[in-house]
């Protein structure tokens, strides 16, 4: 590194900003499954928005491009630097204050860098409830929550991250600070700035804080884990169910019989719930406010209901945490499960509900001319149209050949949800994973504004470039 450059920088956040250790730099230079790495020029770590700002600047004038991190738990490769050494990454992580709590707005503002789990423990703590949720809520920052609009279990009550987010502050590429912290339900003057870069992934600019919506803590749940024919079936269940119960529905989770014998094979102390084996399963969540609701009752009730239709086969109902847990704890493992079994390929996206069931029985088709006996391990937030549809390889088939065939699998996958007008992302985002299929997917004018946007904001490309576009 021009060591004027590091002695500025070094000015701006201290030496305790800037990672100089080649140890600990590998956290931040190669993504937690060791999918993607990268050399960088300098990992910075400011500690508040105006540093961000200083450092922005400076970078800006240099010509030197930046690439923003957060807990690193991304899966597109997004917060990675690239392999030239030119880069800068800057991890928000010491950015970690909760500004203020405001339970009568119902709003928190924390920093970028604060873990998603704090926020909802502070939440709770002034009885309220921040429900965001997902499998990496230690580790993920809310700036990356913002970057990637994350989505996780409880979408179809509470919405994605964007729902959620009522105001932001971002640092833009030349180094000036917005501040739109801004804890407002209604602002009808102009163009919503901030959803631009909610789900920008860092190409537009570095989220610094934010003003997030608080909700009433839910006190009453209750979980039912439920055997289904069919993927009409589970459609048809959603409806009955909100029908009956109305937004109490939270969760909503869809797995096939496959991704269900993949947990309880190799995930210690998880085990199948029924003796019988079922085509499709379903985890269903019910909250409420009062704690007297009898939320168990109610499930009860529709499940019954279900079951003299036909579209339940099986069920129960979680009674005791424990229960709930381990009901969790089969939907959680089914990810870490797959890679027990070989090379396989992850796919997260989405398609409207109502064609969920054509789209399964379609690709289906599609995969199998392709490469017989794949082991569909398809799975997801069906309540939100959102399925990760990963393929394990056949038992029989050597993994190099399977390798041989991935694009095209992957293709497959992709061309049919075009064609069902889907998305091929649904919460991930393109990183650099999914960048160029995107090119290949979106329509040719969304594709120009999207180029027209960043040319507009980040002028000269300094904002993680080659992610996303
Ligand atoms: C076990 C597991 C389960 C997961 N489950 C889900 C799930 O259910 N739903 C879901 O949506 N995702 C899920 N994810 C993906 C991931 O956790 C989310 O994308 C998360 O929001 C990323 O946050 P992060 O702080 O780790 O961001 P990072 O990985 O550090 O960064 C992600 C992207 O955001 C950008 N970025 C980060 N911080 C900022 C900032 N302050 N300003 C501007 N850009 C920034 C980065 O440049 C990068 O492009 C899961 C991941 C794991 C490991």
């Amino acid at each position: 590194v021009d060591s004027a450059f590091l002695e500025q920088i070094e000015a701006i956040v201290g030496p305790q900003g800037l990672v100089t250790d080649p140890i600990e730099a590998q956290s931040y230079l190669a993504d937690w499954r060791g999918a993607y790495s990268g050399v960088a020029r300098l990992i910075v770590r400011p500690s508040n928005t105006e540093q961000v700002s200083a450092v922005m600047t400076l970078c800006a004038r240099a010509g030197i491009a930046v690439v923003p991190q957060g807990g690193n738990t991304g899966l597109c490769g997004g917060s990675i630097p690239d392999s030239s050494g030119d880069q800068v990454v800057m991890s928000l992580t010491r950015m970690n204050r909760v500004i203020e709590v405001d339970p009568l707005n119902d709003t928190i503002t924390v920093e970028a860098g604060v873990v998603l789990q704090r926020i909802q423990d502070v939440a709770l703590e002034v009885n309220r409830f921040f429900p965001l949720s997902l499998g990496a809520q230690g580790s993920c920052t809310v700036g990356g929550n913002l970057a990637t609009n994350a989505g996780g279990t409880a979408v179809l009550r509470y919405g994605n991250m964007r729902e959620l987010t009522l105001g932001i502050e971002v640092v833009l590429p030349d180094g000036r600070i917005w501040n739109g912290l801004r804890g407002l339900r209604k602002d009808n003057t102009g163009y919503d700035l901030k959803q631009l870069f909610i789900g920008a992934e860092g190409t537009l600019g570095i989220i610094t804080a934010a003003v997030l919506r608080l909700y009433p803590q839910p006190k009453a749940v209750a979980t039912a884990w439920v055997a289904i024919p069919s993927t009409h079936a589970a459609i048809d269940l959603i409806r009955l169910v909100q029908s009956q119960c109305g937004d109490r529905l939270t969760g909503f989770e869809l797995m096939s019989r496959v991704s269900v014998e993949f947990v309880a094979q190799h995930i210690p102390g998880c085990k199948d719930v029924f003796a019988n084996a079922y085509p499709w399963y379903v985890l269903m969540e019910l909250s409420d406010t009062r704690a007297d609701t009898n939320l168990s009752e109610m499930l009860e009730q529709s499940l019954a209901q279900a079951f003299e239709t036909g579209h339940v086969l099986d069920a129960v109902v979680a009674a005791s945490k424990a229960q709930v847990n381990a009901l969790w704890a089969l939907r959680e493992g089914i990810s870490e499960a797959q890679n027990h079994e070989g090379p396989s390929l992850k796919h997260d996206i989405s398609i409207a509900v109502t064609q969920i069931p054509d789209f399964i029985a379609t690709v289906g088709q599609r995969l199998a001319q392709i490469v017989p006996d794949l082991r569909l391990v398809t799975y997801g937030h069906v309540g939100d149209g959102n399925l990760h549809y990963n393929v394990s390889k056949p038992i029989e088939l050597d993994s190099d050949r399977f390798k041989a065939r991935a694009d095209e699998l992957t293709e497959a996958i992709y061309q049919t949800t075009a064609e069902f007008n889907g998305s091929i992302s649904a919460e991930h985002g393109l990183g650099v994973a999914k960048r160029d299929a995107a090119r290949r997917y979106k329509a040719p004018l969304e594709l120009e504004l999207m180029q027209q946007l960043k040319r507009a904001i980040d002028p000269n490309g300094l904002m993680n470039p080659g992610k996303v576009l």
